[in-house]
């Protein structure tokens, strides 16, 4: 596809390709496309005596089609609706968001359902993940446009090169094939801690620029940053089902793999409990994505236009400090009650924007133009992780 961009760029007539690529480069329209399934086609069609047709293909209708069949749903979830609202609210502010619970509490089943909620593409984000993962030779066989939000799950052995990109030929990483879409790290202290650290930067920038002797190259990376992490190393501090059997050194070392500033990223910390048995058992699905996604959109629609004048930001989580002050000031209900949060929580410094980062969401969410006291109190709840408890048994602050 990116060849195919560029040919047409360039003012060529037309483009041959390998019969497998030939839909997604079709995809560039206005551009005559052949697909050829060997040299001495390529040459017979040359020389005039093969009549090869150009692949034509409807962009658009491509676009649109199933762009809202998901095979994970929602609905599928039954309880932890604390959790799902949770992630309602980063969908709805494109807000990082770390879930904390043991084994089997359906972090990562709810984590997959993730873009099922996001709003869709549109289609220059479309075509600009799906050129991604052209390059980086990741789309199927005879696919063409990727029409939904890309959802990257690296395991925690992933080296520095795989996340980021990079190596001998350049090559994006996972970050960058996350673009537009949501990159979620199962079991964050598990992984190496430098290459959480790196992890720093393209979160900050939404860009990553990789310079080796040989290259200097720049990959987008503007994904959701979703991660999951137990309690402790066995899983069940806490739990009341559970004995916990780590020491207290060990539940230190293994928090402490998470970095300060990784966790500065990261707007909303939502711990999970154990699923009780009435929620298994109950016999009501949850709600459905499609309804999710709507309130997400509303919300969304709102940020674009409170949004309009500035070039790079989209999204409540993407409001500086300045923005933050002009766009969700608490009134004086509300700053009583952030004081007294932060005083009886101890809560750190760093919460304090984050809060009205996602209080802004959470009224956006009902279509509140003003910040009030009960979006902030919702929002304080998820700051669980900078709570002073957290602090004692190891998380960075
Ligand atoms: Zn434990």
């Amino acid at each position: 596809m990116p060849i195919a961009i560029k040919a047409r760029a360039e003012h060529f007539k037309g483009l041959i390709v390998p019969k497998a690529n030939e839909h997604e480069a079709a995809v560039v329209d206005t551009l005559e496309v052949y697909g050829m399934e060997n040299i001495s086609q390529v040459i017979n069609f040359l020389n005039g005596s093969y009549d090869a047709e150009p692949c034509i293909i409807d962009t658009r209708k491509e676009f649109y089609e199933n762009q809202y069949d998901f095979d994970l749903d929602f609905a599928d979830v039954r309880g932890q609706e604390n959790v799902k609202r949770a992630l309602e609210i980063a969908a709805a502010g494109g807000h990082n968001i770390i879930m904390i619970g043991p084994p089997g509490s359906g972090k990562s089943m709810m984590a997959k359902r993730l873009p099922s909620i996001l709003p869709p593409l549109s289609l220059s984000e479309s075509l600009e993940t799906t050129q991604i993962h052209s390059i980086a030779g990741k789309l199927k066989r005879n696919s063409g446009l990727i029409n939904q939000r890309p959802f990257r799950s690296p395991h925690h052995t992933i080296s520095e090169v795989a996340l980021v990109g990079g190596g001998a030929n350049p090559m994006p990483g996972e970050i960058t094939l996350a673009h537009n879409g949501v990159l979620f790290c199962d079991e964050l202290p598990e992984f190496n801690k430098h290459t959480l650290e790196v992890l720093r930067q393209p979160l900050e920038d939404r860009q990553i620029t990789i310079s080796r002797a040989k290259y200097t190259v720049s990959y987008p990376c503007s994904f959701m940053f979703v991660a999951s992490m137990n309690p402790c190393p066995c899983g069940y501090y806490g739990d009341p089902t559970h004995n916990c059997v780590c020491s207290p050194g060990q539940i230190h070392r293994y928090l402490s793999k998470i970095s300060g500033p990784l966790l500065d990223r990261i707007d909303i910390q939502c711990e999970i409990s154990p699923l009780p048995f009435a929620d298994i058992s109950q016999a009501s699905p949850g709600e459905s994505s499609r309804n999710i996604r709507e309130r997400v959109i509303t919300a969304r629609a709102l940020q674009t236009k409170r949004f309009e004048e500035y070039k790079n930001v989209h999204c409540n989580a993407q409001m500086s400090e300045r923005m933050i002050h002009h766009f969700a000031e608490p009134d004086s209900d509300s700053i009583a009650l952030l004081r007294n949060a932060m005083e009886r929580l101890k809560l750190s410094a760093r919460a304090y924007n984050r809060i009205l980062k996602v209080a802004r969401t959470i009224a956006d969410l009902v279509g509140s133009p003003t910040v009030l006291s009960e979006h902030i109190a919702e929002a304080i709840s998820y700051r669980n992780l900078d709570r002073g408890d957290w602090a004692e048994r190891g998380i960075p602050c």
